[in-house]
């Protein structure tokens, strides 16, 4: 079971901003995309996610092609978090949770209301369901936002089926404990039959959790495989153009400037 993307291809004003890139999504894998800004990162999650048509190439989910799902099935296995918090209405938090549910019916159904506290008490938002979005810090809204894409994907322990987490910078705004906290409840949905593809700019962060890494340059794939494969001096040094070390400790890998 995968969601993957052959041969994708997006052009704007034309140039590629992707070009060519393969990417082959498993339950049970936590993937991580680095690469510079503008290297292509957000409008591969896009097209991954069927929401911008690619110019070429395919995406598959469990070998269907991403266009033959209806915007409701497709809904219910693949999640989405992007980078923006564009929420213009006064919403409060546990409306916006609300409406990740997909599921049975819409709204406050006694299931929607089982599926946001208990994943409010995972995503550490539970404060925060009584207050209004707007008025929510930065990190806050991400972290409201985050677990709107788990409640989107909740299902009953017993029920089984892939699923896809797709997520944009997702700890961006978040201090350092929240930031391990994101990582690790992802670690934990790879676990429930869930393929995690998580765009990240900490280096430390990618090589720690990640299965697998996708290096983009300039619209494509630059380097992938396992964090030892991609977390290099040389490879990080020539994307960036800035010189990055990395030192293996203890087999963790340690990635820092000059
Ligand atoms: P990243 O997320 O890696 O920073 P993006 O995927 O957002 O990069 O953008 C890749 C490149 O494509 C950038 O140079 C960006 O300016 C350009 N780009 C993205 N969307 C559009 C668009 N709708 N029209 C024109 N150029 C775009
Ligand atoms: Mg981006």
């Amino acid at each position: 079971m995968t969601l993957s993307a052959d041969e994708l291809m997006v052009s704007r004003r034309g140039q590629n901003i992707i070009d060519g890139v393969d990417i082959s999504l498993e339950l049970g894998n936590l993937s991580a995309v680095i690469g510079p800004n503008g290297a292509g990162k957000s409008t591969l999650l896009s097209a991954l996610a069927g929401d911008l048509e690619p110019t070429k190439g395919s995406i598959t989910v469990d070998g269907k092609p991403i266009e033959h799902f209806s915007p409701s099935n497709l809904a219910k296995v693949r999640s989405v978090m992007y980078q923006s918090n564009n929420i213009v209405f006064d919403f409060l938090v546990e409306e916006i949770l609300i409406m990740g549910w997909i599921r049975d019916t819409f709204g406050r159904s006694p299931f929607a209301i089982k599926a946001v506290s208990e994943l409010a008490e995972i995503c550490g938002v539970s404060e925060l369901l009584g207050r209004s979005f707007l008025t929510l810090s930065g990190g806050e809204k991400q972290r409201v936002q985050f677990c709107r894409a788990l409640v989107q994907l909740w299902r009953p322990d017993q029920e089984f089926g892939p699923r896809y987490l797709l997520l944009d910078e997702p700890t961006s705004n978040l201090d350092v404990s929240y930031e391990l906290g994101v990582l690790e409840i992802l670690k934990d949905m790879t676990e429930k039959e869930t393929g995690v593809l998580v765009v990240l700019h900490d280096l430390n962060l990618a090589s720690y959790f990640s299965d697998r890494i996708y290096l983009m340059n300039k619209g494509r794939v630059f380097a992938c495989g396992e964090p030892s494969e991609v977390i290099r001096s040389d490879t990080l040094s020539d994307v960036y153009g800035t010189p990055i070390s990395v030192e293996d400790r203890n087999g963790k890998l340690h990635v820092y400037t000059h």
